[in-house]
């Protein structure tokens, strides 16, 4: 049976072959009790798959696939045949992430019963000089809306809730069940001296209404945790615990609640894959 994780799941972790960077990730998993999602390019593939199937309590792979790539269908195949629990980061898409061109994409993920990781908002130009095709307005946590609402039996995952559209975010995962998002990169950074803000995008915590679907949860329940660590900066594992939990703390957010957002949602997610 696969291994559901322990006391906190990253759902954010890249890795492209980084020498080294596995055994560590494993060390640090291991102290917390931790479970990640491996986000692996194709050319670290190898190399994941192996340290995966050793460790497979520890680490669940993620096969980051580029939408526009025409071999798209045959990689998601093979992620998925490798035993891969989920797709991502999509990031840098030609068109929006919910047109009509990428929905086999989908309804494939959808059939395997992956779980679809997306970058949302604003995203880093790493080469300025060099000329791209790329943009925040095609990836925005609002493109997600279409996606949950086509592909009913997708778990789907938007990073960063839409830097710095949040409360956009927000709203949509309100009423989609199958829609989460984590708040890595820069907005807890930015928001560092004004945590209780998010009150304001999680709002309707407790509130009974025809307006909002019922529910008992806290409105943060709509976030899982993510570190988005790359290149390898594990690093970013503690600083980004640290600030989820100085953030839910400022907002009041009960304990189990904050459980899971931590872990348990995915861990329910997760028990309830093939
Ligand atoms: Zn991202």
């Amino acid at each position: 049976m696969f291994a559901a994780g322990g006391k906190i799941i990253d759902v954010h972790v890249h890795f492209d072959g980084e020498p080294g960077f596995l055994d560590g990730l494993l060390a640090k998993l291991d102290s917390v009790d931790g479970l990640a999602f491996l986000l692996t390019t194709p050319r670290a593939f190898p190399e994941a798959l192996a340290f995966i199937e050793k460790h497979p309590s520890r680490l669940a792979g993620f096969g980051a696939i580029r939408l526009d790539d025409p071999n798209v269908l045959e990689q998601v195949d093979s992620f998925h045949q490798a035993g891969f629990r989920g797709l991502g980061e999509m990031t840098s898409p030609l068109h929006n992430y919910d047109d009509e061109r990428y929905w086999p994409v989908y309804e494939r993920a959808e059939r395997y019963q992956m779980i679809l990781l997306f970058h949302t908002g604003i995203v880093n130009r790493e080469t300025p000089h060099v000329p791209e095709d790329i943009s925040f307005d095609r990836m925005r946590a609002t493109r997600l809306d279409l996606i949950a609402r086509r592909f009913p039996k997708l778990v789907v995952i938007g990073a960063h809730l839409g830097n710095p559209s949040y409360a956009e975010a927000a709203e949509i995962a309100r009423w989609n069940p199958n829609l989460y998002f984590d708040l890595s990169g820069s907005s807890l950074i930015k928001k560092s001296n004004d945590y209780t803000f998010f009150k304001s995008i999680f709002w309707w915590s407790g509130i009974v209404s025809a307006h909002t679907p019922e529910s008992g949860a806290s409105a943060f329940e709509k976030l899982v945790f993510g570190s988005d660590i790359f290149r390898g900066d594990l690093a970013e594992f503690d600083r980004e615990r640290d600030r989820y939990q100085k953030m839910l703390d400022a907002c009041d957010v009960p304990k189990e609640a904050q459980a899971r957002i931590f872990s348990g949602t995915m861990q329910q997610i997760l028990r309830g894959l093939p």
